[in-house]
């Protein structure tokens, strides 16, 4: 089910345009507007949820659909191969700002943060 005011959902949709990398009956990925790395990506469920604990009790198996869409990509453009990073970001602590789940998909350069 979709949310009609909801800017990832009229992403998934083609109602808003978006560059994407990836496409299933379940997942839909596309490259960030504003990338924080040489590659950003944002996976989505395209049943929407708030965020990763609504999803979670939504149905958990969202968790599975998106990570497998997450090995596919990046197995398929090599960012397998020296690494990468998956980030979600939840509430106004965690900096989210559109409130349908996402998971930034984060690499093609070394990475900083978290100590580094
Ligand atoms: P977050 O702050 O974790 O909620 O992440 C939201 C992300 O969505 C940010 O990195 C934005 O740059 C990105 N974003 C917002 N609108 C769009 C859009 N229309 N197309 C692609 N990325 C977007
Ligand atoms: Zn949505």
């Amino acid at each position: 089910m979709n949310h009609p005011d909801c800017i990832f959902c009229k992403i998934v949709e083609g109602k808003i345009p978006s560059t994407k990398v990836f496409e299933n009956d379940k997942v839909y990925a596309f490259k960030d507007l504003h990338p924080q790395a040489f590659k950003h990506y944002l996976f989505v469920h395209k049943s929407h949820t708030r965020d990763v604990n609504d999803l979670i009790l939504t149905d958990g198996n969202q968790v599975a659909d998106i990570f497998s869409a997450i090995q596919q990509v990046t197995v398929n453009e090599k960012l397998d191969q020296m690494g990468f990073r998956v980030v979600t970001n939840m509430g106004s602590h965690g900096g989210q700002t559109v409130f349908h789940t996402h998971f930034h998909l984060l690499g093609g350069e070394p990475l900083k943060g978290f100590g580094r």
